[in-house]
């Protein structure tokens, strides 16, 4: 390739350990060129390592290499901080984890302690109740938080601004990806151009459609699921209509199934097409109130503040791995929300992942730790986070009245039986997940 021997030099921008943008020249390997990557006299931005998607997981990620004394950069496409309308359920091990960030506070500031969680039958009131301060033993948050995301984000995005070795870039889109045995290379779109950005590692966490996932050729082995959910809020207090809601409820009623999620100032409520509905005609504010009308009839139209509709997925990427690109959060699994393990498990890779880039670039550790990584949360990510959110969507979506009796038994009485309850609370609070990816060696 003409122009691109070892002896160039190339003025790169670097970030110094007060976090300042310094040029200096570096002298520039042929591999760069021979993949069309920068050259001569072009800028470059090193760091050691890159978090591409600044959702939970990459926020998260970024935080912990950062307080760590890594150099970190985490760019999002985005204009600004994500507030996107999505999960609202954090389960204990994720608030110990976000506890050492110093976020989990703020979450329950701004959240509902929700010590217990539900199955019943709407029109009997009959129900499985769950009581999570049976886990007083085995966490300091016995119970699930019912936050917002977007608290998180804007949370965990202030606390970025105030950390030494992260910068978080918004407006920046990763749009190329190439790698050698000594750096990630990637190309990026910034508002000024583009631009090259070199890193040791590259943490992809930037969600389902992820690019870095095309880039690097990973396939994303699974399904989606026909249905498409439509999440609608409003303020109206079905606690005061309703006997012995939780803060978190799975219902089946006669024309189907729905749920409702408490937030601080607004209930959330799943719903769901009906048999001879189309999805645009369930979308149709007549219909949406029909079905709330449904759930607590009143002579006053429903206020509803917010609707999304919103398409399930099971899928997992084959490799958390590919070379010096490390996979987490959506971009490796996707699952339903039922069971609200999403953005929780991708926190847990995160965590995971961001002890082994430690590990590696401060301690000298094996790279072979990003293996381990992939053996340890692959796993989980399959047989918990995928098994148990797929077993509850469809035990939600299954209709038959006699099924769900013996259902509704069969729950009643692993609730009555003490050990029972805790394993089951154990496994759907993502508590033996973690033990289990921490068996892995
Ligand atoms: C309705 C709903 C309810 C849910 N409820 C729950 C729940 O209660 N509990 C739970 O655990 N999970 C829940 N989930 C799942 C949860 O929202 C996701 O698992 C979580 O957002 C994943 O976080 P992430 O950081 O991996 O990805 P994302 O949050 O998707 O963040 C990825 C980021 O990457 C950026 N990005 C994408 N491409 C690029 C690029 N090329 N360059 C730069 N940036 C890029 C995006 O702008 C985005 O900000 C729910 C999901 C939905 C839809």
């Amino acid at each position: 390739m003409p122009g691109c021997d070892a002896a160039h030099a190339l003025d790169v921008l670097t970030i110094d350990a007060k976090f300042q943008l310094v040029i200096m020249r570096r002298r520039v390997r042929p591999w760069h060129c021979a993949r069309g990557q920068p050259q001569l006299g072009s800028i470059v931005k090193e760091v050691a390592v890159l978090v591409c998607g600044a959702g939970p997981v990459g926020l998260v990620a970024g935080l912990r290499l950062a307080r760590a004394g890594i150099e970190t950069v985490v760019i999002d496409k985005a204009q600004g901080v994500s507030e996107d309308f999505r999960a609202s359920t954090f389960h204990p091990p994720t608030l110990e984890m976000l506890d050492e960030l110093g976020l989990t506070q703020g979450l329950i500031d701004h959240g509902l302690v929700s010590p217990t969680w539900q199955i019943r039958r709407h029109e009997t009131h009959d129900k499985a109740l769950f009581d999570l301060s049976v886990l007083a033993g085995d966490t300091r948050y016995p119970f699930r938080l019912q936050c917002e995301q977007r608290v998180l984000t804007r949370l965990a995005d202030a606390l970025a601004r105030a950390t030494p070795n992260l910068q978080v870039r918004y407006g920046v889109e990763l749009t190329g990806l190439s790698q050698d045995d000594a750096d990630v290379t990637a190309t990026v779109m910034t508002p000024d151009g583009p631009e090259t950005l070199r890193a040791r590692y590259l943490v992809a966490a930037d969600g389902a459609r992820s690019a870095c996932r095309k880039l690097t050729g990973m396939t994303f082995t699974g399904e989606t699921y026909p249905e498409t959910t439509i999440l609608a809020t409003t303020p109206f207090r079905f606690e005061d209509h309703l006997p012995g809601l939780s803060n978190v409820n799975y219902v089946w009623c006669e024309q189907g199934t729905f749920s409702l999620l408490r937030l601080p100032e607004i209930w959330r409520c799943s719903l769901y097409s009906d048999p001879d509905e189309t999805i645009e005609q369930a979308l149709e504010p007549a219909a949406i109130e029909r079905k709330l009308q449904r759930i607590v009839p009143r002579e006053v139209p429903y206020e509803v503040v917010e609707i999304r509709p919103y398409r399930i997925h099971r899928r997992l990427i084959d490799d958390y791995r590919a070379g010096r690109v490390l996979f987490a959060g959506d971009t490796a699994h996707l699952t339903s929300p039922s069971g609200g393990m999403g953005m929780n498990g991708g926190i847990h890779d995160a965590v995971n992942l961001s002890d082994k880039l430690v590990a590696v670039i401060k301690q000298g550790a094996s790279e072979d730790l990003f293996d381990l990584y992939t053996r340890q949360r692959r796993p989980v990510a399959e047989e918990e986070i995928l098994a148990q959110s797929h077993a509850n969507r469809t035990r939600m979506q299954k209709r038959d009245p006699a099924w769900r009796d013996a259902e509704m038994a069969r729950l009643q009485a692993l609730i009555a039986d003490p050990a029972a309850h805790r394993a089951h609370l154990l496994k759907s609070s993502m508590i033996s997940g973690l033990a289990r990816a921490a068996a892995v060696t």
